[in-house]
């Protein structure tokens, strides 16, 4: 442990090419990064929109409304564009690096091509709303960002590991970095701008991602999101059953990030299941996505809480002796979900909210 081996991280490494869009044409103007507004970029302009390619928010594409948005944004929240660019660089160095669309509004769309479609709201969402588990992400990016133990990471612009420490505010990031230094869970490298991960860091994000996970991340909740008729349905079971009996259980919760028919934004999902202290499965239409994320859920030995209409006949496993909910209304999943929750898992640790 402790080698003095110095590895380079190239940020570039990875990076998609732009072949993604065909007719492309060059804007005479450079810009900032929409997002994180720090990089020069040189957006190409295309009938589907602008394609944007950042060396620290990776490739990613909007459409011509989302100009305004960003602008907004940029005038009136601009924590929100900053928390979104920590997360896309947070999602590069997990390896997930296909290029991303980026939408304001949640319509229904047919996957694409050659895009992860993802609603902006539901990145700045991925960013941890505790300064613990902040501390715990950070702790979890240079793990990540480790080829082997005791290896240390060295930055060569302080923008990346500003971005490491999640957040480009320098009391911030070196707030978190101090954190993690003092608890012995990273160690300066001995050059500015490294670290290395100790054995106790080690030990603290294996506790993290293996078993139980940390009991202050969100729970993850599986679920059909609905045909475009049953969109708004399923909607309001999340956001009216099943998101409030998580909280006044006092969990943190997040449904499976994703548009509808996007299969390529499985990464993320897998890893926000390996961290989640529970899982909630709703078998409505018995989903085949649902299955496969409560499988994994229960191959990493945690507990998952399963909910089924009652008017539905059919269910995929035996259900017998395993943990379930049969709701006939919203209300009625409510509250025998939030006291399941209780039951089997007791009070979450997010008692302000
Ligand atoms: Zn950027």
């Amino acid at each position: 442990m402790g080698s003095k081996e110095r590895t380079s991280w190239n940020p570039c490494a990875g990076w998609r090419s732009w072949q993604v869009i065909k007719s492309v044409r060059t804007m005479p103007d450079d810009k900032l990064c929409p997002i994180c507004r720090l990089h020069q970029i040189n957006p190409k302009q295309s009938l589907k929109g602008t394609l944007v390619d950042c060396p620290s928010c990776g490739v990613f594409a909007f459409d011509y409304p989302s100009d305004h948005q960003f602008e907004h944004l940029a005038k009136h929240e601009p924590e929100k564009l900053k928390q979104a660019a920590a997360m896309l660089f947070v999602r590069r160095i997990e390896g997930l690096t296909e290029p991303i669309f980026i939408r304001f509004d949640r319509k229904v769309v047919a996957p694409h091509e050659h895009y992860v479609i993802l609603c902006f709201d539901d990145l700045v969402a991925e960013y941890p709303d505790t300064v613990s588990a902040q501390i715990e992400r950070c702790l979890r990016n240079f793990c990540v960002l480790s080829e082997r133990p005791g290896q240390t990471i060295q930055f060569h612009h302080q923008e990346e590991l500003a971005f490491a420490f999640l957040s480009l505010e320098t009391e911030a990031w070196t707030y978190y970095a101090n954190n993690l230094v003092s608890m012995e869970y990273l160690k300066y490298g001995g050059s500015p701008n490294s670290y290395f991960v100790t054995p106790k860091g080690w030990e603290r994000y294996e506790s993290l991602t293996s078993g139980q996970g940390a009991r202050s991340n969100p729970v993850f909740v599986a679920m059909w999101f609905g045909e475009p008729d049953r969109t708004k349905e399923m909607k309001e079971l999340y956001d009216l059953a099943i998101e409030p009996a998580c909280k006044s259980a006092h969990w943190a919760v997040k449904k499976a990030n994703t548009v509808p028919h996007n299969d390529q934004i499985m990464g993320q999902v897998l890893q926000d299941i390996r961290v989640a202290p529970f899982v909630i499965a709703d078998l409505t239409e018995n989903n085949p996505g649902v299955y496969y994320e409560a499988g994994f859920a229960h191959s990493l030995k945690k507990s998952v809480i399963f909910c089924c209409p009652k008017d539905q006949k059919k269910v995929h496993f035996d259900v017998s002796g395993i943990n379930q909910i049969r709701y006939s209304v919203r209300e009625d999943l409510r509250s025998q979900l939030e006291n399941n929750i209780l039951f089997t898992q007791g009070e979450g640790p997010h008692k302000s909210k």
